[in-house]
């Protein structure tokens, strides 16, 4: 009889309700979790070292004669153990002891330790080393590969060693994953490198499968609920078509049919539509809005920033008032009273288009008839902020989610399998290139030349930092210090600052001057990455660029290149550049291709930014890591593919997901 790996880990012996507590901290309830919590690193313990080999800061092992022991008083009692070998004579220390501990080692003749060590006065210790003693020399070490886990507090590395080395001893399910988890747990001597990423490739791809079948699982469901279907009727965005005063590009064009096609359907649209900066999203959403509106059904437009909702408020005023659609402007610094008619609006219906931040439709925006939300700029919202705006209808609505950032196709394929995607490759016509420079910044005064150049040519410049204002942990120049000295320098040019603490209506203030043309140069922070649209901002300056990710930079430059007018991109570096800085401003300067750049992100820096993870801290993986693992995803889908297809497999697609995703494994019926 195998173990049931899907048991509580209060199970185990000698684990109590706090030791589980700690695990839960780890995301650790089943016996399953506990195997796959697995080690980040291991420590070789195959080689002794002299005494008078060991140095300080480094770990050893180490054995020899215990020639003392006792208690003694410095700045702290410790018990103090004397070890000589025929070569040298180090020290071990132990500031909390038990009786019983004192005795033992008094009572040994010798001892073998691990640890780091280092100097305590002259003399060269290690404080609480891992030990064994014996009463005669000990025997030859036994080779081993000690496995490192991330550990918690309550939870101490040689608990964790101890439990997961003795549940390793149990028997287990055959095959996969568990053989595999037992070897990265418990490796033999010989296991090398490439073995134990062998290993853990092999569970990768179980993963990638198991989040691809949910992801899959989660389409399926959809298909089975309700949505308002939005059909061709009045045709009211021919008429927007016709006042545009441009042309759609092939590519708007294609992915509008894509979109509205969607929307003719009874169940909810899921579709993400992937743009470079500039390509053109916010009309492709327009164009939605309007058809939910042929149909008096409503539109959120959900932005990550006031600053970005404003804006898209103007295009879609703009848009859709001529068609007798009202949109309305919801943002976190409108006064209660500004709110109460615009809210009233939304609750009767009158308001067709609503636009806002997301943090604003979390909390208390009803609607009459929610037919059509769009999220824009997805990667800065959580999937639980999907689902929280989803839940709000009676139906569900159709959903539009609209970002900047390209993502390799490979990471789609698995990581957003619920959702359709379509992609405008396209930018309108007439763009100009834009030529990025990296400039190391002693050189930044040419910089600024050039800047004062540009401002007389009657164009305009951002100049952004990574900072708001100077400080002493983060070596970098604040767009506070940056804007005075700017003030200095660059005399008679029209200047303003622009960051995140400033209330929306003082960013608002200085963002609209910035586009009537009232100001010529914005010192900002990275506030204005997303969104904003000023086609005469020829020029921009990105100070320590060296801090920033790959995704980020490309679309801090997507705000310029926006016009007809030749752009230019300084990336302003400090002396002191890693390897990776450099590939990545390099990449930056040689290429304006986001999604080229995606997959050069990925490479360096993993998914994080591109996924945006980072500000989101959700969807990580357990064990597959998309930097290494990203070439797996194809293979992984494939499994994953074959097993939907196939009844004999149901079992075995149970199983994964009832390893790896246990909330989402009733979604999934073959
Ligand atoms: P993004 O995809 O970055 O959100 P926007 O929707 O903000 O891009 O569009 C950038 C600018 O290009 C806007 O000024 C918009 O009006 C303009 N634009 C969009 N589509 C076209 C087009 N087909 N031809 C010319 N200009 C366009
Ligand atoms: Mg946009």
């Amino acid at each position: 009889m195998s173990a049931n790996p899907y048991a509580s880990v209060s199970t185990i012996r000698g684990v109590g309700p706090k030791l589980e507590q700690s695990l839960a901290k780890l995301g650790i309830f089943r016996l399953i979790d506990l195997l796959l919590h697995l080690p980040y690193r291991y420590q070789d313990r195959t080689q002794l070292t002299p005494l008078t080999d060991v140095r300080a800061e480094e770990t050893h092992l180490i054995e020899g004669e215990i020639k003392d022991c006792r208690v003694v008083f410095g700045n702290r009692r410790s018990l103090k153990v004397t070890v000589k070998d025929g070569t040298g004579t180090v020290y071990l220390r132990f500031f909390h002891f038990s009786r019983y501990q004192q005795k033992a080692l008094q009572e040994a003749q010798s001892i073998r330790a691990f640890g780091e060590f280092r100097f305590f006065g002259r003399e060269l210790s290690c404080a609480h080393p891992e030990y064994e003693t014996f009463d005669h020399p000990p025997n030859d070490v036994t080779p081993e590969l000690v496995p490192i886990y991330p550990t918690t507090q309550g939870l101490g590395q040689a608990r964790l060693r101890k439990i997961l080395s003795e549940l390793c001893q149990q028997a287990w399910p055959e095959g996969s994953p568990f053989e595999h988890l037992v070897y990265l747990h418990t490796p033999p001597p010989e296991a090398t490198e490439a073995t134990i990423a062998s290993a853990r490739e092999t569970l990768a791809i179980e993963e990638l499968t198991a989040y691809y079948l949910v992801m899959k699982g989660r389409a399926l469901a959809r298909q089975s609920t309700a949505a308002i279907p939005l059909p061709r009727s009045v045709a009211l965005g021919r008429v927007l078509l016709d006042q545009l005063g441009f042309k759609l590009t092939q590519a708007q064009a294609r992915v509008v049919g894509e979109v509205l096609s969607d929307l003719e359907k009874p169940t909810p649209m899921l579709r993400l539509v992937q743009g470079d900066v500039g390509s053109g999203k916010t009309v492709v959403a327009a164009f939605a809005a309007i058809r939910a509106a042929e149909q008096n059904c409503q539109t959120a437009v959900m932005a990550p920033t006031e600053l970005l909702a404003e804006q898209h408020y103007l295009n879609f005023v703009q848009w859709l008032t001529p068609l007798g659609i009202e949109c309305v402007l919801l943002t976190g610094s409108q006064s209660a009273k500004e709110q109460k008619p615009r809210l009233k609006a939304v609750a009767d219906g009158d308001a067709l288009v609503v636009i806002g931040t997301h943090a604003l439709f979390q909390d208390r925006v009803s609607f009459k008839q929610l037919g059509l939300s769009i999220i824009d700029e997805q990667h800065r919202f959580g999937v639980h902020q999907r689902m929280a705006l989803q839940l709000k209808g009676g139906t569900q609505p159709h959903q539009l989610i609209m970002t900047a950032t390209p993502i390799p196709r490979t990471l789609t394929m698995a990581l957003y399998a619920d959702m359709a995607v379509s992609v405008i490759d396209e930018l309108p016509k007439g763009r100009q290139p834009i030529t990025t420079h990296t400039v190391v910044e002693d050189r930044s005064a040419d910089v600024i030349t050039q800047l004062r150049q540009a401002v007389a040519r009657g164009q305009q410049a951002y100049w952004v930092c990574v900072l708001i204002e100077d400080s002493d942990e983060i070596d970098a120049k604040s767009a506070t210090s940056r804007y005075q000295d700017l003030l200095q320098e660059l005399k008679g040019v029209r200047i303003a600052l622009l960051h995140g603490r400033m209330s929306g209506d003082e960013k608002a203030e200085v963002m609209n001057r910035f586009k009537a043309g009232d100001l010529d140069l914005l010192v900002a922070t990275t506030v204005i990455e997303v969104g904003v649209d000023v086609p005469n901002a020829t020029h921009m300056v990105i100070e320590n660029a060296e801090r920033l990710g790959l995704a980020q930079l490309h679309q801090l430059r997507g705000r310029i290149g926006r016009g007809n007018l030749a752009s230019h991109c300084f990336l302003l570096f400090t002396q002191r550049l890693s390897e990776a800085a450099k590939t990545r401003l390099s990449a930056l300067r040689d290429s304006q291709d986001g999604f080229y750049l995606a997959e050069q992100d990925l490479k360096l820096r993993g998914p994080g930014d591109i996924l945006g993870t980072r500000q989101s801290g959700e969807q990580s993986f357990r064990i597959a890591d998309l930097s290494e693992h990203a070439h797996l995803i194809p293979r992984a889908v494939s499994l994953g593919d074959e097993m939907m297809g196939s009844a004999e497999r149901a079992q075995e697609m149970r199983q994964i997901l009832e390893t790896w995703a246990p909330a989402d494994s009733g979604n999934l019926t073959v």
